[in-house]
């Protein structure tokens, strides 16, 4: 779970550097946003099961979190666009 998170923080990090020197980042966002929300998504599974059949109740919290993590594998772009735009962009190249 920590790897998974470092990984996503460093792709995102990449994706920021590469705004601040004022080039489009197109790649590296796509890069980022896929694997920061794919990565939550693993991560926070792995939390319900950690926990049990209370990761599964709604009293402990992790339930909520676990449909919540869902929703940015969809928003701002879903996964099968970033996916495109990647392929997109490394076919450019
Ligand atoms: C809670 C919530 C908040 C939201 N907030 C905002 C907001 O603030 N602003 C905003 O603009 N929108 C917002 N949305 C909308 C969100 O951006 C869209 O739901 C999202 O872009 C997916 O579009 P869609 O639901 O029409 O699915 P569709 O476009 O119908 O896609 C359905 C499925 O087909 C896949 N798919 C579609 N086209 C392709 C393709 N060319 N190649 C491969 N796969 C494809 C998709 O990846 C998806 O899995 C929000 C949605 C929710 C649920």
């Amino acid at each position: 779970m920590a790897v998974q998170r470092d990984a996503a923080r460093l792709l995102t990090q990449r994706g920021i550097d590469t705004l601040m020197r004022g080039e489009r980042g197109t790649l590296e966002a796509a890069m980022a946003k896929l694997y920061a929300t794919e990565a939550l998504g693993k991560v926070v599974d792995a939390a319900v099961q950690i926990h049990g059949g209370m990761g599964y109740m709604r009293e402990a919290g992790i339930e909520t979190t676990y449909r919540d993590a869902r929703i940015v594998r969809i928003y701002e772009g879903t996964s099968e666009i970033q996916r495109n735009i990647i392929a997109g962009q490394l076919l450019k190249d």
